[in-house]
């Protein structure tokens, strides 16, 4: 295995073999794993010792069904403790194509206000000055890039707010049509990647498969994953991701009352059918042109979740998902899909992450900065967030900093993370998720809320605590394990109803690796990845205290169902003996 190293203190490139004890890692796995083995656990975040470690997952560049994931591995500025984000871009698969696995960012130059973009073809590895793109919107820069270095070349590139060094940014990837709305968003990745003085990395076009071991194996694995993909009722084509893109969830949520309103204050929306799934479905089928249902985000995704939002003024808005439309809709009370679209359009241009600006905004609200409900105020303050103004570095530092700056008791965040877009208090599983990953609040970590709420692997009651920690525990193991492998976290849906689909992927990545895994053996890597993410942190000063749910879910029910969190703070700590 070979990754590349930047330093961007003496700007040296270095090819380098990696040692053998990462031979067959890939994604989360990687990147975790060199985090806690060359980041000081008490380093400063945005300071030289931190280090960026991008890596595509073990899949990625195969014909692997949705396995183009790649995954950034930091200490997080946001929660001060390990961090692993990933999205899902044609840049990994270049990358893992290239023959590299892993890109190592680290150092810091002498001058901040330099700008470099690093170059990585078959032929070169180059760092060029990249002072024109300064501050530049990602919009623009992805065009420029694109006529640059070609339409098809992959972009990783942070924004303006990460240039101010905000802690709520995010690394945008460009997608197949070259738009900068792939985000690895959470955690504050982009403020580091923007610390080392890079605007951007480009990876040049590359075709073919990366190299697998036992081409038979191979097959077989791909062909059942493909299989159990192709077969569930969510994953399906024409299936509930593909049909209705992850916003199928807005009414769901809501029916189930467990959809966050009002800053956390109410767990239904009177205006969730106008920002729903089904609501952007019809714009899309009105206006075909300029809006698509089942846009993928990657070549070779065969789920095809995503959205191209067409607005009454027929602009496209890539990538409208159901956090975002959450975030800044039901959380803030704004039900205009359009202001929503454009926001999110914003966020991507910027470099902010969408769930973590939505929570700052409705903890703004509560505030007093705006009312809820006010579109243009949240449009004016991302405006803010752009220009680096001192009220926009607050809102772009996430919700914790804007609870505390504006007194505001109800901050919906655990490690200071913001929480996406599911009523903990309702949805038990889903809370243990929040409250106990390395990663600060994070849906995507365990995401219960697959058997809790659409009965896929198992229909549990969500109101009950019982049984919710081992639920919790078993899907952030799998989930480890999964975004290792570079397969999206959504194939979660057919795996977990049609075991032969993770035998599939098992073997897939048994083909690429040499590895003989077991199912039962992928689960137990997944679960040493977090178990030693969970020490990184305790290394970094967390506590079990850092595994608690904000107050406030304790004191106040939430209406309609009128629940508190009520689960034993000894329960909590059961997650990690
Ligand atoms: S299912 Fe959606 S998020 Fe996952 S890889 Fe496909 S398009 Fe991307």
């Amino acid at each position: 295995m070979k990754w590349i190293r930047v330093n961007m203190s003496d700007l040296s490139i270095k090819v380098e073999e990696a040692p053998k004890k990462y031979e067959q890692m890939g994604g989360r796995w990687l990147t975790s794993s060199v985090v806690a083995d060359e980041v000081p656990a008490t380093c400063h975040p945005l300071g030289p010792l931190n280090k960026v470690v991008i890596a595509p997952g073990i899949l990625s560049g195969t014909t692997a069904p949705s396995s183009g994931r790649i995954s950034v591995g930091t200490k997080s500025p946001l929660t001060g403790g390990i961090k692993e984000a990933n999205a899902g871009a044609k840049f990994g698969q270049y990358l893992k194509r290239m023959g590299y696995s892993a890109i190592i960012i680290e150092g810091q130059p002498k001058d901040k206000e330099s700008r470099y973009l690093l170059n990585i073809s078959k032929e070169k590895l180059e760092l060029v000055d990249a002072a024109e793109y300064k501050f530049m919107g990602l919009y623009e820069l992805s065009g420029k890039l694109a006529s640059k270095y070609g339409k098809d070349a992959g972009i990783a590139s942070v924004g303006p707010a990460a240039e101010h060094l905000l802690v709520g940014t995010g690394i945008a990837f460009n997608d197949i049509e070259n738009a900068p709305a792939r985000y690895a968003g959470r955690g504050g990745v982009g403020a580091v990647f923007a610390s080392k003085g890079l605007k951007a990395i480009v990876t040049e076009a590359v075709t073919g498969q990366a190299a697998v071991l036992n081409h038979e194996l191979f097959e077989t694995g791909r062909k059942k994953l493909l299989a159990a993909l192709q077969e569930h009722a969510v994953t399906k084509p024409k299936g509930a991701l593909n049909t209705y893109g992850t916003a199928v969830l807005v009414n769901i949520l809501n029916e189930a009352g467990a959809l966050p309103t009002r800053n956390f204050s109410r767990g239904t929306f009177d205006g969730a059918k106008k920002i729903s799934g089904e609501a952007m479905a019809e714009a899309a089928a009105k206006n075909p042109k300029a809006g698509m249902m089942g846009h993928r985000c990657h070549p070779g995704c065969v789920i095809g979740c995503s959205v191209i939002y067409p607005d009454a003024q027929g602009n496209s808005h890539t990538s409208v998902e159901y956090e975002t439309l959450w975030a800044i809709g039901a959380n803030c009370e704004i039900d205009d899909l359009d202001a929503i679209a454009q926001m999110n359009s914003m966020c991507n241009d910027i470099g902010l992450d969408t769930i973590e600006f939505g929570d700052a905004v409705a903890v703004a609200m509560e505030g007093g900065l705006l009312p809820f409900g006010d579109a243009k105020g949240a449009i004016a303050l991302l405006e803010e967030v752009k220009k680096g103004s001192p009220l926009g570095k607050i809102i772009g530092s996430g919700c914790g900093t804007v609870g505390k700056v504006f007194g505001v008791r109800r901050v919906p965040a655990v490690k200071n993370q913001g929480m996406p877009a599911y009523e903990p208090r309702v949805i038990k599983g889903i809370g243990v998720t929040y409250i106990t990953t390395p990663m600060g609040a994070d849906h995507t970590a365990g995401y219960s809320i697959a058997p809790e709420i659409l009965g896929v692997g198992g229909k549990p009651d969500p109101h009950t605590n019982e049984g919710k920690v081992k639920l919790s525990k078993d899907f952030q193991a799998t989930t480890c394990f999964i975004d290792s492998t570079g397969c999206c976290v959504f194939t979660a849906f057919a795996i977990l109803d049609i075991p032969s689909g993770f035998e599939g992927m098992v073997e897939a990545c048994n083909a690429v690796t040499g590895a003989n895994w077991t199912t039962s053996e992928a689960y137990e890597i997944g679960l040493n990845v977090l178990k030693m993410e969970h020490q990184y942190n305790l290394s970094a000063g967390f506590s079990a205290n850092d595994d608690r749910p904000p107050e406030f879910m304790k004191l106040e029910p939430v209406p309609p169902h009128n629940m508190v969190w009520d689960m034993a703070d000894s329960e909590l700590d059961s997650m990690w003996k």
